[in-house]
């Protein structure tokens, strides 16, 4: 039985669903990253959180609940965290990463739709993930249309408020953009009971910017040859981000940097000087998605960076801002910071795909992985101008298509074993 039983009983888990829940995810960890060698000792926090995150973390998010404060599912890095956080709110991240809950969303759903989506309505559906059922408020965004679509089904399970994203980067679409973060901010006064002041917000912008900032230094680590830390583990500490207490998590990565520095110093390594060096791009990867990240790493080579919103689409770019400034500038600085994160779901996709480029110069990147989940439609097609920029700057790319079942490992290992001894010859 899960150790905080009465807690998961009181919040209507179905205890037998959520056993399995956690009995994947803790194989699956226990395949994937104990194994590697010489990790660095500042992983042991990040291992411990996440081992805790259905236990003390939720704990920890029901006590908020106790005190009248306030819990927010999001499942895209467009939403805003600072809004939530200015009226004392906690967000947490929750696209689905894991196949169990997906035969529940196909009770209702179209089997041909991505894994990611299918597999967050199933943990509601499922009353398998304690976090579904402990947020006072979904926020949906219209990004995709899969996603567009499921919020109206969510909505019958849980409230849920669904922000607009403009589907461009235009003047209109700016004005449009800041008129939705100007109402999402007063949808969750409505729901807190608590008004945002230009002091609560500024002081939440320059917690996201110190979060941001840790997790871009511990990216920037990973530029040196040989990198001090896996990918497999940054992979990891990135997923803990969209659980973890921004402040606790901003110490943690900062203490691990002080590590890695040190680590660097020495010329120590998580991998041999000449490992091939990997940059996955493409979809998001969520919880406990690290299919890739371990299949490339026991091959010989090492990821270095993610160019994904799980990665670093996340943390880029701080807010710039006046901390003297009313709500109102907070906002539109808010907005403008947002606005800037690449995804495909923008039309034109160029930001996205000179970013994925330039990353992969700047990482001294030997092959890139494209990588989609099945039925991403946004991604699939992007792909095209991915490849053609990229062989533009002589750097070879393998697009893999991925779903979150076993049944493709085989497969897929073939294939990225084929294009690592390519990238050697
Ligand atoms: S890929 Fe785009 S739509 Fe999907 S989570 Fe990331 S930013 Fe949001
Ligand atoms: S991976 Fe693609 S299809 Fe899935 S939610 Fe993200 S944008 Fe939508």
């Amino acid at each position: 039985m899960p150790e905080n039983t009465d807690i998961l009983q009181q919040l209507g888990l179905d205890l037998e669903r959520h056993c399995k829940l956690l009995t994947v995810l803790n194989d699956s960890y226990s395949e994937v990253f104990p194994k590697q060698q010489s990790r660095p000792h500042g992983m042991d926090y990040f291992d411990r959180m996440h081992r805790d995150l259905y236990s003390s973390r939720i704990k920890e998010l029901v006590e908020h609940k106790e005190k009248g404060g306030t819990v927010v599912g999001t499942f895209c890095p467009f939403v805003p965290e600072e809004i939530i956080d200015a009226v004392g709110g906690i967000s947490v991240r929750l696209e689905g990463g894991m196949q169990l809950p997906i035969a529940d969303a196909e009770t209702i759903l179209p089997s041909d739709l991505c894994p990611m989506i299918k597999s967050s309505l199933g943990f509601k559906l499922g009353k398998i993930n304690p976090y579904f059922e402990i947020v006072d408020l979904f926020i949906g965004e219209t990004t995709c249309d899969g996603k567009k679509k499921v919020w109206e089904i969510l909505n019958n399970y849980a409230p849920t408020y669904v922000v607009e994203l403009p589907q461009k980067k235009c003047q209109m679409d700016r004005e449009l953009w800041l008129k939705e973060l100007v109402s999402l901010k007063e949808k969750i006064e409505v729901i807190s009971g608590v008004k945002i002041t230009a002091e609560s917000l500024a002081q939440s912008i320059k917690v996201f910017n110190a979060k941001r900032k840790a997790m871009a230094e511990l990216h920037a680590l990973r530029r040196k040859k040989p990198p001090p830390i896996s990918g497999k583990d940054a992979s990891l500490i990135s997923q803990i981000a969209c659980y973890d207490d921004a402040q606790r998590f901003t110490n943690r990565v900062n203490e691990l940097c002080g590590e890695l520095e040190e680590r660097v110093i020495r010329g120590e390594g998580i991998v041999v000087h000449d490992a091939s060096r990997i940059m996955i791009t493409g979809c998001p990867m969520a919880l406990p998605n690290w299919k890739l990240h371990h299949l490339i790493e026991t091959t010989g080579a090492v990821v270095v960076c993610e160019d994904t919103c799980s990665g670093a689409r996340y943390f880029m770019d701080p807010i710039v801002f006046e901390e003297s400034t009313s709500v109102m500038k907070q906002i539109k600085a808010i907005a403008d910071r947002y606005l800037n994160i690449p995804c495909p779901c923008f039309t034109p996709g160029y930001c996205g795909v000179l970013q994925t480029t330039q990353m992969a110069k700047d990482y001294k990147i030997d092959g890139v992985v494209y990588y989609v989940l099945q039925f991403c439609h946004s991604f699939n097609v992007e792909y095209y101008k991915v490849e053609r920029f990229l062989k533009e700057a002589g750097i070879p790319v393998l697009r893999v298509q991925i779903d979150y079942s076993e049944e493709d490992i085989g497969q897929l290992k073939t294939r990225i074993e084929a294009f690592l001894e390519m990238l050697k010859v």
